[in-house]
């Protein structure tokens, strides 16, 4: 299966994580690099389209946004089923966020007949700091590490507020889709 020869494939990404850890946003800064500090929560899916050059290649991205609602996880399933790759997020001021990770590497695995990459995203790097000093428990980079390589998932920290890592996160992501499509 050589990509070069099809220049038109698209490849399809799909964004999973909690409710509000950051999803659109996340999206929002990667397709129109904007950020709204307020909004609207995300009903059933929606998807974007973005084209990146990965090392000299044009590859074009249909990214999914989940819903990480609960009642939504089975209607996640289904997107995973045909997804290329997930970007899998947490808040690292939030920690069940984070807890609830080995969930959605379930919920993936489950819904998947083969590994797919798996980009697993720290976000909300902006507020770690502040978070912290008001006691509030918050996730660290070596802990995000870690769990990322217990899943064998590629790992980073963004912040969709400052627009920190947004883009190398997809574009390392679609590098590793690329290589096992
Ligand atoms: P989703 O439910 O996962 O799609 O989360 P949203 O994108 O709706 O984000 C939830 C809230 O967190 C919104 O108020 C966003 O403005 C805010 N938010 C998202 N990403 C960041 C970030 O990197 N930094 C900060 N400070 N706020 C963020």
């Amino acid at each position: 299966k050589r990509t070069l020869n099809k220049p038109n494939r698209v490849y399809k990404l799909v964004l999973a994580g909690d409710a509000a850890v950051g999803k659109s946003s996340f999206l929002l800064r990667l397709c129109k690099n904007e950020f709204h500090s307020a909004t609207s929560a995300t009903l059933g899916v929606d998807f974007q389209m973005k084209t990146l050059i990965v090392d000299g290649q044009q590859m074009t991205l249909q990214l999914w946004d989940t819903a990480g609602q609960e009642r939504f996880r089975s209607i996640a399933k289904s997107y995973f089923r045909k997804a290329d790759g997930v970007l899998l997020l947490y808040d690292v001021t939030f920690e069940s966020t984070f807890l609830n990770v080995r969930e959605w590497i379930d919920s993936i695995e489950d819904s998947t007949s083969h590994a797919i990459p798996v980009m697993l995203v720290g976000n909300k790097t902006d507020l770690r700091e502040k978070a912290q000093r008001v006691g509030q428990n918050c996730v660290m980079t070596s802990f995000g590490e870690k769990l990322a390589m217990t899943y064998h998932a590629l790992f980073c920290e963004t912040s969709a507020k400052d627009g920190s890592n947004i883009v190398e996160a997809v574009l390392h992501l679609a590098r590793e889709v690329r290589k096992k499509a």
